[in-house]
């Protein structure tokens, strides 16, 4: 599959996880240039999302950390949160995945969480 790195436009390299960890977690698709990547579903080579660079490797870190909490505390089941995610982004349910967000939608989770009275 051909995967283009959306921060500078070139063919991301599709290649194994240990040249950026040092240890094998599978394949990725990586731009050396922008020192971005991002893995695959396994035992595919369909990307789970965008390259993320380091910035956006970071919001993704944060927007987990404030929406995750809303369904492994139990009070609401994962896919409600989901839903409830996606009302608040104004995203069709199916692109509610904090994989495929940019820095952008990851600041807005981080808010809409953070306002989360659940
Ligand atoms: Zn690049």
């Amino acid at each position: 599959m051909n995967v283009i790195c959306q921060y500078c436009g070139n063919l991301a390299i599709y290649t194994d996880s240990a040249c950026i960890y040092g240890r094998s977690y599978g394949m990725v698709y990586y731009c050396k240039d922008c020192n971005a990547w991002v893995g695959v579903h396994k035992g595919t080579d369909k990307p789970l999302g965008i390259l993320a660079n380091a910035e956006l490797r970071d919001w993704k870190i944060k927007a987990h950390a404030s929406f995750d909490p809303l369904w492994k505390s139990g009070k609401m089941k994962r896919h409600r949160a989901y839903k409830w995610l996606a009302e608040q982004l104004g995203k069709p349910r199916n692109e509610t995945h904090i994989g495929m967000f940019c820095v952008e939608d990851c600041k807005r989770v981080v808010e809409v969480c953070s306002g989360c009275k659940i």
